[in-house]
């Protein structure tokens, strides 16, 4: 079950945390990766390196920064040209900022806007053509649980996480007689750098301890208290892919731990 070797599959922001996670679980599975994102070019190239030492798939690396369209409908023709087919792509780039609404820096909005939602849409537009050719394709956008319930001071992520998931129902209607689906994983908190980063941000917000905020704040959404694990993701990420997934189209899938069951 669930075989999706040599498949090839576009990760963007995939040089870090969930992305970096998911082009691995993805590899161990024999899928050929294209990496992307930001970051130090060595550790990238180490990282890139390793995935093709460690599952004998290719991995590749493109530079598609997800402010600018041409460059993310570069990062698909190339992928495409490469290795001659597209199976799998996840938007999954993405930014967060914690500060109040009539506080929040204008140009950090239309930033959080334009990764982590406009990009979703530029891979969309560039992958359906080739996808549909092939007849068939996978397309799991990274929402969050912020794409079903709002927390103060994230205005622009959770109204940018909201769009993904308007992106891929309507993506979903619109491919679903060609072979493709289109599906946003909705994970609660999984302890990535992005995480870190709201750590000390949310302290500074609410006025708290970073202690406090990590047991009344981040682990108090989830009703676990344990972080989501990269493998857990992994996990629904490979069925998705798969042909067993293929009737799940334009679902919004929690891994939260029970967050939004509330
Ligand atoms: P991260 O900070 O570890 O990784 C973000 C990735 O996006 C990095 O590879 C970074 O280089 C890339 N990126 C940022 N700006 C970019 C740009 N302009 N162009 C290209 N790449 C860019 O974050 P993460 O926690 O792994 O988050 C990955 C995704 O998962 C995001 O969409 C995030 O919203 C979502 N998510 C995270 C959590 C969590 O708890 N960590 C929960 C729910 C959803």
């Amino acid at each position: 079950m669930f075989d999706i070797k040599n498949h090839v599959a576009v990760i963007t922001g995939s040089t870090s945390g969930i992305g970096l996670a998911m082009a691995r679980g993805l590899a161990s599975q024999g899928v050929s990766v294209v990496l992307n994102g930001l970051g130090d070019a060595d550790a990238i190239e180490q990282a890139r390196a390793s995935i093709e030492a460690e599952y004998g798939v290719r991995a590749l690396y493109h530079p598609a920064n997800m402010l600018k369209p041409d460059e993310i409908a570069d990062l698909i023709a190339t992928a495409h040209s490469e290795f001659g087919r597209l199976d799998i792509v996840v938007p999954n780039a993405g930014i967060q900022q914690v500060a109040p609404v009539d506080e929040f820096p204008i140009e950090k909005w239309d930033a959080i806007i334009a990764i982590n939602l406009t990009s979703a849409f530029h891979c969309i537009r560039a992958c359906v053509p080739i996808m549909k050719k092939q007849g068939r394709g996978r397309i799991v956008n990274l929402a969050s649980a912020h794409g079903l319930v709002a927390s103060p001071f994230k205005s622009a992520y959770v109204a940018a996480k909201h769009g993904v998931i308007g992106l891929t129902k309507t993506v979903a209607l619109e491919v679903a007689q060609h072979g493709l689906t289109c599906n946003a994983i909705c994970p609660g908190y999984v302890r990535t750098p992005l995480v870190e980063g709201q750590i000390a941000d949310t302290a500074k917000a609410r006025g708290m301890s970073e202690e406090d905020v990590m047991r009344n704040v981040i682990l108090a959404a989830q009703p676990t208290k344990k972080f989501v694990e990269y493998s857990q993701l992994v996990g629904m990420l490979v069925y998705l892919a798969s042909d067993e997934g293929g009737s799940v189209n334009g679902a919004s899938l929690t891994i939260d731990g029970g967050w939004t069951a509330s």
